[in-house]
C-alpha cells in the first residue's frame, strides 16, 4: 500500500511528571495502543487544540479545580472563571490545570481522566470505526472525484485487488475510468459500482468539509459516503477476506467499476457492458452496490429498475390573430383533448414486482408571448417509467395511435435512456436474501422503484443483477453520511454473497 501510514489512533494529552498520565501510559503500552503522547509542556498547546477540546467536553469538566495549580490561584481570580472565554485563557496560560489524562481517538472523540475500565471500553468503541472498511472509504471519499473525474480512486481500489490475485484490465474511454477484474474462473460474480460523485453544493453548509471524511456519533461523513464509496470499500475489504480464507474459490470473483454513473452515463458502464459482450465474456450475477436500503442496511434489496422513457412531442398549427381564429390552426385547443386522454390512459398495472406503468408530463410550451396571437405550434415534454409489462416499442406504438386518432399534425421524438429490467427468484436473490437475513436477523423487501442504475445496462448481459447497499437517506445531500457499522455489516454481507456463489 503507498497511502502513507495512518497516523497513530489515539493521542494521550497531559504532563509528564504526573501519577495519572504514568497509570495511563503504562496501560496503553501494556495494551499495544497505537497512540501518541502529547506534553502541554513540551509541544505546547494552541487555541486550536483546546477550542476542540472544550466543544466536545465543556469547559467546566476540563478545569481541575481540585489540584494545586487551582488551589494556588487567588480567590477574586477563581471568581472571574466563569465562562468558556475566561477558563480557556487560562488553560492556554497554565495547561497543568488541565484535568489529566485526555485521550483523544482520531475520529474526535475523547476520554477524560483514567480508570482502566473506561480505557478498555473507549479503545475498543474506537477501534470498531477503524476498521479497514471505514479507513478505505474515508480514503476513497479524501479523493475528490467530482463525476466524471475520478481522482484517482480506481487507483487505490485496484492496487487492493491486484495485491490479493486480480488481474485488472483499465477501459478508459474519453474522459471516463472504468476497470474490469477478475480472479479465477467459471461461473462469474461481479460486483459493480462507480467512483464518481455528485458536486457537493454550497461547502460553507457542511458541517465539516465534504471531502474530509470525519465520524461522529457512529457516522461517516463526506460526499459519497453513502453513494458509493462506502459501498466500494465494503466490496473490495468483503474480497480481501474472502480470498485469504478461499484463496481457490471455485467460481470467478470480479468488479466492474466506472467513473461516469452520476453524470451522463455515456462512457461507463455502458461500454464496459459493450465490450465485455463483444467477447462473449461471462458475467452470471451481478452485485450492484448502488444505496438500496431505507432505514437500515439491508431492508430493501432492488431486485429491477422501470424502464424510462421520454417524449418530445410538437403539434403543429398555423399562428394567426386571436380576432380571426378562422384564419388560424390553434395548436394547443387541438391537443388538449388528446392530453386529456393521455393522463387518463391506463398502461398496465404493473405486476408483482411493479407498480403500474407512469406517464407525467414534464413541459408544456406554446404561446408568442402575446396576448393577442394564436401560436403556431405546441411543445409537450413526457416521461414513462415503465414495467416489465411494456416494452418501448408498445409505449411508442400506442402514443403514435393516440396522436392519430386525434388526427393531430404532430413530430414527436423519443429518448429512450433505459429498458426495465428484472431479476426474479434465483440463486444471485437467494443469496443476497440470505446474507443480509443472516446478519440482520430481517427479511429484505424486493423493489423495483428508483430511478435508473447501471443495473439497466449490465442485465444485457444476461445477468442476474440484484442491488444492495447502505441506506440512502442523505445521498446527493448537503452532509450526505452513513452509519459506520452499516458499512461493517454491508462488508460482512457482500463476503457471505461471495461464499455463497462461488466458494
Ligand atoms: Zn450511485
Amino acid at each position: 500500500m503507498t497511502e502513507k501510514p495512518s497516523p497513530a489512533l489515539f493521542t494521550l494529552y497531559g504532563i509528564k511528571n504526573c501519577d495519572t498520565i504514568k497509570k495511563a501510559r503504562r496501560f496503553l503500552d501494556a495494551q499495544q495502543t497505537n497512540y501518541q503522547y502529547h506534553d502541554y509542556r513540551l509541544n505546547g498547546l494552541s487555541d486550536e487544540t483546546l477550542q476542540r477540546f472544550i466543544n466536545t467536553l465543556g469547559w467546566q469538566a476540563l478545569l481541575n479545580t481540585r489540584g494545586t495549580t487551582w488551589r494556588k490561584l487567588a480567590e477574586e481570580e477563581k471568581a472571574t472563571i466563569d465562562n468558556a472565554q475566561a477558563a480557556k485563557a487560562l488553560m492556554l496560560a497554565q495547561p497543568a490545570i488541565i484535568k489529566r489524562p485526555l485521550l483523544a481517538a482520531a475520529d474526535g472523540s475523547m476520554l477524560l481522566g483514567f480508570t482502566e475500565t473506561d480505557y478498555q471500553q473507549f479503545i475498543r468503541r474506537s477501534h470498531n470505526m477503524f476498521c479497514p472498511v471505514i479507513e478505505l472509504a474515508q480514503q476513497l471519499i479524501r479523493r475528490p472525484s467530482l463525476s466524471p473525474d475520478d481522482a484517482g480512486c480506481q487507483a487505490l481500489m485496484i492496487e487492493r485487488l491486484q495485491a490479493i490475485g486480480f488481474t485488472i484490465e483499465p477501459i478508459n474511454i474519453a474522459d471516463t475510468k472504468n476497470f474490469w477484474a477478475w480472479r479465477g474462473q467459471g461461473e462469474t460474480l461481479a460486483f459493480a459500482g462507480h467512483t464518481d460523485v455528485v458536486p457537493p453544493g454550497d461547502t460553507s453548509r457542511w458541517i465539516n468539509p465534504p471531502f474530509e471524511p470525519t465520524i461522529r456519533d457512529g457516522m461517516l461523513f463526506g460526499r459519497g459516503a453513502a453513494d458509493m464509496k462506502g459501498s466500494l470499500a465494503a466490496m473490495v475489504v468483503a474480497a480481501e477476506r474472502f480470498v485469504a480464507a478461499n484463496p481457490h474459490h471455485r467460481g470467478r470473483l470480479a468488479f466492474l467499476i466506472t467513473s461516469d454513473e452520476e453524470a451522463n452515463a455515456t462512457h461507463g458502464t455502458v461500454k464496459v457492458v459493450e465490450h465485455l459482450m463483444a467477447r462473449q465474456e461471462r458475467l452470471d450475477y451481478c452485485l450492484v452496490g448502488e444505496p438500496s436500503s431505507t432505514v437500515q442496511v439491508g431492508d430493501v434489496v432492488k431486485n429491477g429498475r422501470r424502464g424510462s422513457i421520454t417524449a418530445n412531442l410538437t403539434i403543429h398549427g398555423v399562428q394567426g390573430h386571436v380576432a380571426y381564429p378562422h384564419l388560424a390552426d390553434n395548436p394547443v385547443h387541438r391537443a388538449l383533448p388528446a392530453l386529456n386522454e393521455l393522463v387518463a390512459t391506463e398502461w398496465d398495472r404493473g405486476n408483482e414486482f411493479f407498480p403500474p406503468t407512469s406517464m407525467q408530463i414534464a413541459n408544456v410550451r406554446a404561446g408568442t408571448g402575446s396576448n393577442n396571437v394564436i401560436p403556431g405550434e405546441l411543445f409537450v415534454q413526457f416521461n414513462f417509467r415503465f414495467s416489465t409489462e411494456l416494452t418501448d416499442g408498445d409505449i411508442r406504438q400506442r402514443v403514435a395511435a393516440l396522436l392519430e386518432r386525434h388526427q393531430l399534425p404532430y413530430t414527436l421524438e423519443w429518448k429512450l435512456s433505459g429498458q426495465p429490467f428484472l431479476t426474479s427468484r434465483g440463486k444471485l436473490v437467494d443469496a443476497v436474501i440470505n446474507a443480509v437475513e443472516h446478519y440482520t436477523e430481517t427479511r429484505p423487501e424486493l423493489q423495483t422503484t428508483g430511478g435508473t442504475s447501471d443495473g439497466r445496462f449490465i442485465a444485457r448481459m444476461g445477468a442476474q443483477v440484484v442491488e444492495l447497499g447502505p441506506v440512502n437517506a442523505t445521498i446527493h445531500k448537503i452532509n450526505e453520511c452513513v452509519k459506520a457499522s452499516d458499512l461493517q455489516l454491508l462488508s460482512r454481507m457482500y463476503q457471505r454473497i461471495m461464499e455463497q456463489l462461488i466458494a
